[in-house]
C-alpha cells in the first residue's frame, strides 16, 4: 500500500492542483483493467477498454455529397449529356457508361468511370432530357472519397475515451454493435452524521435530511459507477467499525461528513484501526477538510458534509480520481475565462468556487455562499473560480467550469 502524501507542512494549506495530482497519482496506481462487453446502446458514460480500430474504411466507397448529376469530365464538351441510370442512396449502381451522365442522389455511390458530380441547382434538363452544366467543374468535386473519414486499420478512439451519444455513433458508423469497456467501478457512499434522516421520515429535534446521499449516488451513477448505497453512519465507533466491516469488496469508499477537525473523529478512528488515513486541508473554498485513506486496503476518499462542500470538492477531486481509475487521460472539466459581473473586495488564503451564473457573459454569484446552501448550486450554471489571494472589480476574468462539465 502506497503511503498517502501529506502537506508539506503542519497547518498549510494544500493547494488544489496539489490535492488533485496526488489523487490521480493514486487512480493511476490502482488502476481498474477489468473489462467488459456491452451492448452499443448501453455503453454511455463508461470507458473503452480497448482501442477502437476500423474494421473498414468510411465512407466504405466513394459517394456523392449533392443531389445532381454524376459524369466523367473528359466527356464534358460543353454538349449536353444524355442520362443514362438513376443512383439513389442504397443502390449499387452500374459502371457509368461512356459519353451520358447519371442522376445521382445525396450519400449514393459513384458509378465507376464518373469522377464529378455536379449538383442539380447547376444543371439545365433539356426539353430532350439530356443535361447542360452551366459551371466550370473540377475532377473530385461534390464526392466524398473513400476513407475520406477513417481508413481500416486506424484508431478511431483510444482506451481510455469516455463512451457519450458521439462516441457511440462513431462506433456505430464503424459497425460496432458492442463495445469493449472497463467494468463499472463500485463505489459505496457514506453519510455519517447522528442529526442525518432519510426523506419521507419525520423531522425530530436537531435532525435534517440528508441531502448528500441521493446527490451522490445518482452522479456516481451518472459517471457509470456501480453504486453501494451503504446509508447513514451514526456519530460512534463500534458501529462505525461493524458497517465498515460490512462493506465487502467495493473500488471505493466515498463519505461525506465527519471530516471536520476537532469533532469525533469516528469515520478517521475506524479507518485508522484498519488502515491508514490523511486529512488534508485543502485551499479550496468550500470544502477545506477532505481525507485520503485505505481501509483493508481500498481506497476511501471522505469527503466534507457541508451540501455545497460535497459538491465542490466531488467535481474538482473525486470525479477526475474515479475517472483515472478508469483510465480516462483528460479528466479535468473545461473552465474558461469569464469577465466577472460581481465585485471580490476581500483576498482569501482558499481558491473560491462560487456558485454563479453568466449572465450576457459576465460572471454573476448566488447571493449566498454559505458552504451549507445547495439552492446556490441548484441556482447556478457553473463554479465560479476565484483564485487564493486576489480581489476582483467588475471586468476582470475569472475562470468558469460549467456544471454541466462535470455533472456527466
Ligand atoms: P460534518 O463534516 O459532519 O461536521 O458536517 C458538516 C455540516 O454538514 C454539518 O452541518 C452537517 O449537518 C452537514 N451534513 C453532513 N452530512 C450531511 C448530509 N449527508 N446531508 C446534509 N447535510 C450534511
Ligand atoms: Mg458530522
Amino acid at each position: 500500500m502506497k503511503p498517502v502524501a501529506k502537506p508539506g507542512r503542519t497547518g498549510e494549506l494544500m493547494p488544489v492542483e496539489v490535492a488533485l495530482e496526488q489523487l490521480l497519482a493514486l487512480a493511476a496506481a490502482a488502476p481498474i483493467r477489468d473489462s467488459e462487453s456491452v451492448l452499443l446502446a448501453a455503453s454511455e458514460g463508461r470507458v473503452l477498454a480497448d482501442d477502437l480500430v476500423a474494421s473498414l474504411d468510411l465512407p466504405p466507397w466513394p459517394n456523392s455529397a449533392m443531389d445532381g448529376y454524376a459524369f466523367n469530365l473528359a466527356d464534358w464538351s460543353g454538349e449536353p449529356l444524355p442520362v443514362s441510370q438513376r443512383i439513389f442512396a442504397g443502390q449499387a449502381p452500374e459502371p457509368l457508361m461512356p459519353g451520358t451522365c447519371a442522376r445521382i442522389f445525396t450519400g449514393a455511390p459513384i458509378p465507376a468511370g464518373a469522377n464529378c458530380v455536379e449538383m442539380q441547382e447547376n444543371a439545365q434538363v433539356q426539353a430532350d432530357e439530356r443535361v447542360i452544366f452551366v459551371q466550370a467543374l473540377r475532377e473530385g468535386q461534390n464526392i466524398r472519397p473513400q476513407g475520406q473519414e477513417t481508413k481500416v486499420g486506424e484508431t478511431v478512439l483510444p482506451a481510455g475515451t469516455r463512451i457519450g451519444p458521439i462516441e457511440q455513433g462513431l462506433a456505430a458508423s464503424l459497425g460496432c454493435a458492442t463495445l469493449n469497456v472497463i467494468r463499472r467501478v463500485k463505489v459505496a457512499v457514506l453519510s455519517t452524521g447522528d442529526e442525518l434522516i432519510e426523506p419521507g421520515e419525520s423531522l425530530g429535534p436537531g435532525q435534517i435530511y440528508n441531502s448528500n446521499r441521493v446527490l451522490l449516488c445518482s452522479w456516481l451513477k451518472r459517471l457509470g459507477c456501480e453504486v453501494v448505497d451503504a446509508g447513514i453512519l451514526p456519530d460512534d465507533l463500534p458501529t462505525t467499525r461493524r458497517r465498515l466491516a460490512e462493506l465487502g469488496a467495493v473500488d471505493l469508499i466515498l463519505s461525506t461528513g465527519g471530516v471536520s477537525v476537532g469533532e469525533a473523529d469516528f469515520l478517521g478512528i475506524a479507518l485508522r484501526e484498519a488502515g491508514e488515513l490523511a486529512l488534508w486541508k485543502l485551499a479550496i473554498k468550500p470544502g477545506k477538510p477532505l481525507i485520503f485513506g485505505h481501509y483493508r486496503g481500498v481506497p476511501v476518499i471522505g469527503l466534507p458534509g457541508n451540501p455545497a462542500s460535497t459538491l465542490v470538492t466531488f467535481a474538482l477531486l473525486a470525479r477526475p480520481y474515479l475517472l483515472r481509475r478508469q483510465g480516462v487521460q483528460a479528466v479535468e472539466p473545461l473552465k474558461f475565462q469569464v469577465p466577472a459581473g460581481f465585485i471580490w473586495a476581500k483576498p482569501g488564503n482558499r481558491r473560491e468556487y462560487l456558485r454563479g451564473r453568466l449572465d450576457q457573459g459576465r460572471a454573476v454569484i448566488y447571493k449566498n455562499q454559505s458552504s451549507g446552501v445547495l439552492r446556490s448550486a441548484a441556482w447556478a450554471e457553473g463554479l465560479v473560480e476565484v483564485l487564493e489571494g486576489s480581489t476582483l472589480t467588475e471586468g476582470d476574468w475569472v475562470g468558469f467550469i460549467p456544471l454541466s462539465e462535470v455533472l456527466g
